[in-house]
């Protein structure tokens, strides 16, 4: 059962399946299924033919960015892990997926398991680390109880332990359940969650590949990045250039959410626009109201108007319009919304999650949402609109870790771009659209 069954098993338009390739089409219970569409054939091409650094110039070569959200490229990671000096290497996938809006790294791990057991042993062989561990978050229990079954089948059949098909290597997978912090989705507080310590980020660098868990080199994926691995090894990595974008390949899974039509998620290439993702795939605004932004990445991403709806979706063409493609998440939001309430739903979550291990996030969160409260209110001023404007660049600068920099991003943007909404409310104590009830002067 899952997700899995949920997915359409006929192509939709524009869409192209190569992480969700199985999903909806086996059963994820049945590593029988799964090994009848082609699993595990990557990894024993990569055991009887491929060394270790063949498997790493391949991954390379196919440009793959990882889909966490930084889209930082993978083989290079691969690289540093297999590069650093050390004896015992780890393998992490981070399957901790907080980000708000983004849920395409459950349909993955609920709808094809393997092909993330498959990937962490091709990993672990590329890198020389004989344990994994899969971090996956509590809130997805359909995902650890399919995870589960499928390490225990790998290993019954072989794929999976000591002595992996004959071939002399040995890996082996243990699952780690998060417990409801979005922070612990950053790459350093999960691997202080998985050595049992708190969930609060480390300094970077070192990076995980020189410095990781239990201090030994480590490599760390999101799960969407791994499941490209095995059909780039299957079928080269020409054939994976030829999707997507000369410079971002590659297929990306969006999730639809907020107000379209049709809300899911959807698999496509790089480089398709937000009008064809929102319009035509997702069936428009439902009562045909008009878009306000796309919030693109979740909360912590970027925040895209309608000028922006004919840009080429890929990780290195969005930070040219001041956005980011992040996790995937597009949060359709429309013109019936005001500003303001938009802007403090994000930073409510920001104040929610923070860590409080630095003053920038755990202070700054909490001190704009107390001053988005005052403006909904009518007790705003220009100066409130500086103020915002300072606390958001200073935590941009100085906090500890990805989440507090990232937090003020749809803050900072929102106030340039929509400067006049913020201008109604704190000058002429008027909220455009009619959400905020703001006080008469006394
Ligand atoms: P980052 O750019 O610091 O790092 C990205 C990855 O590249 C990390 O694994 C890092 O170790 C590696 N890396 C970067 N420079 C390196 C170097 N010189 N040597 C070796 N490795 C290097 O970004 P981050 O803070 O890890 O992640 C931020 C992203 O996370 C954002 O894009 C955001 O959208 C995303 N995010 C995703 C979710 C989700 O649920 N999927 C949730 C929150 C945030």
């Amino acid at each position: 059962g899952g997700v899995g069954e949920l997915v359409s098993t006929f192509p939709l338009q524009k869409e192209q399946r190569v992480v969700l390739r199985n999903s909806g089409f086996i059963d994820p219970n049945n590593i029988e299924d799964y090994i009848a569409r082609d699993g595990y054939q990557a990894l024993a091409k990569v055991l009887s033919s491929m060394k270790p650094l063949d498997v790493i110039e391949e991954v390379k070569a196919s440009g793959l960015l990882g889909r966490g959200g930084a889209g930082f490229p993978t083989g290079l990671k691969w690289e540093f892990t297999y590069k650093a000096p050390g004896e015992e290497k780890f393998v992490v996938c981070n399957a901790d997926e907080g980000e708000p809006g983004t849920f395409k790294d459950r349909l993955i791990l609920e709808g094809d398991p393997h092909s993330i057991i498959e990937a962490m042993t091709i990993a672990g062989y590329a890198v020389g680390a004989s344990k994994g561990y899969i971090y996956v978050r509590a809130e997805y229990p359909q995902s650890i109880a399919h995870l589960e079954k499928a390490i225990n089948q790998a290993r019954e059949y072989g794929l999976l332990g000591e002595d992996i098909l004959g071939s002399g290597f040995s890996f082996d997978i243990k699952i780690r359940k998060g417990a409801g912090a979005y922070v612990c989705g950053e790459e350093t507080a999960l691997l202080n969650s998985i050595e049992g310590g708190r969930g609060e980020p480390r300094i970077k660098p070192p990076y995980p590949p020189q410095k990781g868990l239990w201090g030994k080199p480590t490599v760390i994926n999101n799960v969407e990045t791994l499941a490209n691995i095995p059909p780039i090894i299957l079928n080269g990595a020409k054939w994976f250039k030829n999707i997507g974008t000369p410079t971002c390949p590659g297929t990306k899974v969006f999730t639809l959410t907020g107000n379209i039509v049709n809300a899911g998620l959807i698999e496509v290439p790089m480089g398709i626009t937000l009008r064809e993702l929102i319009f035509e795939i997702g069936g428009g605004i439902p009562g045909g109201r008009g878009l306000k932004l796309v919030q693109t990445g979740g909360p912590s991403g970027g925040t895209m108007t309608p000028e922006l709806l004919d840009v080429p979706m890929a990780f290195d063409t969005l930070p040219k319009y001041n956005s980011a493609l992040g996790s995937g998440a597009l949060t359709v939001i429309d013109d019936s919304h005001c500003i303001v309430d938009v802007v403090k739903s994000f930073a409510e979550f920001f104040l929610h999650e923070s860590c409080g291990k630095c003053t920038p996030c755990r202070i700054g969160n909490k001190r704009i949402v107390e001053i988005l409260e005052n403006i909904e209110r009518g007790k705003g001023t220009r100066e409130s609109l500086a103020l915002l404007k300072a606390l958001g660049e200073n935590m941009k600068a100085t906090a500890f870790c990805g989440l507090g920099q990232a937090a003020p991003n749809p803050l900072l943007r929102c106030l340039q771009v929509f400067e006049e909404e913020f201008a109604a409310h704190v000058e002429g104590k008027t909220c455009p659209t009619g959400v905020c009830k703001l006080e008469k002067k006394m």
